[in-house]
C-alpha cells in the first residue's frame, strides 16, 4: 500500500461525537474518512426535542443531525456508508474493516460508536418488538394516538418521551422501579404537572402480553410487596438506560465494568493513535454537548498525533515531513 492510500483519521460513528470530529478534522487539515451504518446523527434522530445545545433553546433532534452533518459535508468530510466489522492496530498504521470486504488504512482512528437501548429481558419483550414494543416514542409514537401506552424507566429519557407520547396519546403510565425519579427536575415537574401521565412507583414490568398479535397488558411487579397486577395497555416503550456499542473496540483498549472505553483527557484509549469519544467513552455525563465536545478533542489530538508520527517517519527516511 502506498503512503498515498493512507487516511490520516478515520472516523467510526457518525453522532454527534464523530461529526464534530469531522469538522474539527478538515479544519486541520487532515485527510479524513467518516464511516456510518446508518443515517447521520446517532441516537440524537431519535429525540423529539432538543432543548439543551447551547445558543439553541429548542430544535428537533433530526433537524440538529441534519444541521451537524451539514456542516461537516461543508468541509469536504468523506462519509462512506457502511458498517465496520473490526478495528485492528497496527504499529505503523491502524485498519479499519468494512462489511463490503473494503478496509481503510488510517494513522489515527476515532471510535464514536455510541450507545444502544438497554432491554428489560422479559417474556414478551423482543417478541412483540414492532407490535407494541418500543424503543422510540419519536419514531413510534404515532401509532399510539388516542391509546394507552406505558414507558418504563426513571432517567431523562423516559420522562423527556412519556412527556412526548402525553401530546399523543390518551394516557400514558410511568413505570418506576423506586419511589423516586432520576430525571432532571424540570422534567419531573413537567411529568407531575401533565394530567395525561401518571407515575406507578415501586413497580416493574414482569411480563408482556399480546394474545391477538398486539400489547394487550403488561404484568408488573410491586417492588416492595412482591404482588403482580395486570395492567392494560395498547404499547410499552422502554428507556431504562442503553449500552456502549463496543463490539469493534479492538482488544488492548481498557473497558471499564460497564463496558465503557477508558480514555485519557484526550479522548486516547491505551492504544496510541485510537481514540474514543461519545457514550462510548467513560465520562460522568453523556450528553450532546459533551459528545461534541470529546469530538473536537480527540480531533485535534489526533491532528497532533498524524502530525508527529508523519514527522517521526520522513526523519528516519531522512524526507522533509508531508
Ligand atoms: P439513565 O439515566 O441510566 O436512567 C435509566 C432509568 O431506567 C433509571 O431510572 C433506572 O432506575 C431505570 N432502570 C434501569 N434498569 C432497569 C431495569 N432493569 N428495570 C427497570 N428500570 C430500570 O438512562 P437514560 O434516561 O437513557 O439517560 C442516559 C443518559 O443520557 C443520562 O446521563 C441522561 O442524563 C442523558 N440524557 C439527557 C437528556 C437531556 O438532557 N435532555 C435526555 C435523555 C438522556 P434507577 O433510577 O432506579 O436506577
Amino acid at each position: 500500500m502506498s503512503k498515498t492510500d493512507v487516511y490520516d483519521l478515520v472516523i467510526v460513528g457518525g453522532g454527534p461525537g464523530g461529526l464534530t470530529a469531522g469538522i474539527y478534522a478538515m479544519r486541520a487539515a487532515l485527510k479524513t474518512v467518516l464511516v456510518e451504518k446508518g443515517p447521520a446523527g446517532g441516537q440524537i434522530m431519535l429525540s423529539d426535542e432538543v432543548e439543551n445545545w447551547p445558543g439553541t433553546e429548542r430544535i428537533g433532534g433530526a433537524e440538529l443531525a441534519m444541521n451537524m452533518a451539514n456542516h461537516a459535508e461543508s468541509y469536504g468530510l468523506e462519509t462512506r456508508n457502511q458498517e465496520v466489522t473490526a478495528v485492528e492496530p497496527g504499529l505503523d498504521v491502524h485498519t479499519v474493516r468494512l462489511d463490503s470486504g473494503e478496509s481503510i488504512a488510517a494513522y489515527a482512528v476515532i471510535l464514536s460508536t455510541g450507545g444502544s437501548p438497554r432491554q428489560l429481558n422479559i417474556p414478551g419483550e423482543s417478541e412483540f418488538y414492532g407490535k407494541g414494543v418500543s424503543y422510540c416514542a419519536v419514531c413510534d409514537g404515532f401509532f399510539f394516538r388516542g391509546k394507552t401506552v406505558m414507558v418504563v424507566g426513571g432517567g431523562d429519557s423516559a420522562v423527556e418521551e412519556a412527556l412526548y407520547l402525553a401530546k399523543l396519546a390518551k394516557r400514558v403510565y410511568i413505570v418506576h422501579r423506586r419511589d423516586e425519579l432520576r430525571a432532571s427536575r424540570i422534567l419531573q415537574q413537567r411529568a407531575m404537572n401533565d394530567r395525561n401521565i401518571e407515575i406507578l412507583w415501586n413497580s416493574v414490568p414482569v411480563e408482556i402480553h399480546a394474545e391477538s398479535g398486539a400489547v394487550e397488558r403488561v404484568t408488573l411487579k410491586d417492588t416492595q410487596t412482591g404482588e403482580t397486577r395486570d395492567m392494560p395497555v395498547d404499547g410499552v416503550f422502554i428507556f431504562i438506560g442503553f449500552q456502549p456499542n463496543n463490539t469493534v473496540v479492538p482488544a488492548g483498549v481498557k473497558l471499564n465494568a460497564q463496558g465503557y472505553a477508558v480514555t485519557d483527557a484526550k479522548c486516547e484509549t491505551d492504544i496510541p493513535g485510537i481514540f474514543a469519544v461519545g457514550d462510548l467513552r467513560e465520562k460522568y455525563a453523556r450528553q450532546i454537548v459533551t459528545a461534541a465536545a470529546d469530538g473536537a478533542v480527540a480531533a485535534l489530538a489526533a491532528a497532533h498525533f498524524v502530525e508527529t508520527k508523519k514527522a517521526t517517519e520522513a526523519d528516519s527516511c531522512g524526507l522533509p515531513a508531508q
